[in-house]
């Protein structure tokens, strides 16, 4: 169960908005200033043809709907805005513009098959045309990349002369290849981004990964959930029926249209009846990291688990009989059942003390993390980028599942020591990370209550709905 809301604030102080209603309540001329620079941007590329995301949030359409300020209107050649299917601007009425100069633009979309000699072939344009582009810099090497399905526009004179070429490089460039005085110039133009607040709470059910799905977030959200609080939960094995969470994330919308989510700026999750809340603070280098709200890190000088949402296939246990040996042999770590090559991370900052062959461990890596700690993992198919002295962050990769040594199938065996002692390392208590500097509180406080404060109406707006 998700309830998605959205609330636009144009990073400025958020005004508060109802879930329910979704109305818009911002600065019209604001945002008629944006729709139009997206406008004019539109009018001249002859519109986007990126893939629509079918997320569409029912708001969109007043993005689209706002009258634009009568001045900029009456000096515009104003292009009809229509709200069609996907919220983009209408095509036809690009298609078949004629310029001043006399210039007609028509879309082509690439077929299997197709390369631009074959393209310029059917619309009969000269290959010396192309041969100028294609050797004009390095910006136009990307089209030797175009794919089926994606759209070239040509502009050509009276005469059937190709005299512009642009290609949507992604849902915000554009590589634009104009004909000056003869002269083939490239460039690449960025769509404005404008960038909007929005809430999703949904209950854990199946999994994070598949509650969090199906409440529409994108696997990048969902990580970034899972980073933020991994240290205080276990979201392999500890999750229950009835936890829950609250996000409050960016979203970036470009003419009008949703492109991606930024990054989570709150969040809250109940798991077993503890709630969890997390902050997201950027100080003054541009250095962001998540907070509890009075200041504590979230992050933990350890990571509980080398690898996400990966099952436990055997735990820490002193006296278990061995799979291969069949004798009672202490495992003295956690097995994760995880396909080979996923990425297995270092659980704390460090150094690599340790990297080869260690017999029935296969592949293993040891990461000496200050005095006290050590980790090991095992039965590797493929060490990362680290040598044995090389410095290591928390969350880098060590290196990637497999089942050298002594293995029955894929799996990464972790170990933690403290003090030269193996320890559970799903139960050990890890110290936190640094919090908030004294100096920095005032402008943590600051930045960060507007952010707790929007999560927490829409919490409210949600039980308020239950
Ligand atoms: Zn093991």
């Amino acid at each position: 169960m998700m309830k998605p809301s959205f609330n636009r604030d144009f990073k400025i102080p958020m005004r508060t908005t109802s879930v329910h209603t979704r109305k818009l309540q911002l600065p019209a001329f604001l945002i008629g200033t944006i729709i139009l620079l997206a406008t004019v941007f539109y009018f001249k590329s002859a519109t986007s043809n990126a893939p629509a995301d079918d997320y569409k949030p029912s708001t969109l359409s007043n993005v689209i709907s706002i009258d634009l300020p009568s001045k900029s209107a009456d000096t515009l050649p104003t292009p009809t805005i229509e709200k069609n299917s996907n919220n983009t601007i209408s095509r036809a009425s690009v298609q078949s513009t004629t310029t001043e100069n006399q210039t007609s633009w028509k879309d082509y979309t690439v077929k299997p098959g197709d390369n631009l000699a074959k393209i310029f072939k059917q619309l009969k344009y000269s290959p010396t045309t192309l041969h100028n582009i294609i050797q004009l810099d390095d910006k136009t090497k990307a089209l030797k990349n175009i794919k089926p399905g994606q759209t070239l526009r040509f502009a050509q004179n009276l005469n059937g002369e190709c005299t512009a070429l642009e290609y949507d490089l992604d849902r915000i460039k554009t590589l634009k290849i104009h004909s000056e005085n003869a002269q083939f110039n490239a460039y690449i133009t960025e769509k404005p981004v404008v960038i909007t607040h929005e809430t999703t709470t949904a209950d854990i059910n199946n999994s994070l990964f598949y509650d969090a799905k199906q409440a529409g977030l994108s696997d990048k959200t969902i990580m970034e959930l899972a980073n933020i609080f991994g240290w205080d939960i276990d979201f392999a094995q500890g999750l229950r029926q009835g936890d829950s969470f609250t996000l409050l994330y960016e979203s970036k919308f470009v003419d009008g249209k949703r492109i991606e989510n930024g990054h989570i700026l709150a969040a809250e999750f109940i798991n077993r009846g503890d709630a969890f809340k997390a902050v997201r603070f950027t100080d003054g280098n541009g250095n962001a990291e998540y907070f509890s709200p009075d200041g504590k890190s979230m992050r933990k000088t350890f990571l509980r688990n080398p690898i996400h949402f990966a099952r436990v296939s055997s735990h820490f246990n002193l006296s278990r009989k061995h799979p291969i040996l069949n004798r009672i042999r202490a495992h003295k770590g956690v097995d994760y059942a995880a396909s080979s090559g996923t990425p297995i991370k270092s659980t704390g900052d460090g150094k690599v003390i340790f990297r080869g062959l260690k017999g029935g461990y296969g592949r293993v890596i040891i990461v000496q993390h200050g005095q006290k700690y050590s980790s090991l993992y095992a039965h590797m198919s493929k060490y990362g980028g680290y040598k044995k002295g090389a410095r290591i962050k928390q969350g880098q990769t060590v290196g990637y599942v497999g089942k050298s040594g002594l293995a029955t199938g894929p799996h990464l065996h972790y170990e933690l020591r403290v003090n030269g002692v193996h320890r559970n390392p799903l139960t050990a208590k890890f110290p936190a990370a640094k919090p908030i500097s004294k100096n920095l509180l005032a402008k943590f406080k600051q930045q960060t209550s507007p952010l707790l404060a929007q999560l927490e109406h829409a919490k409210q707006t949600q039980l308020a709905l239950n």
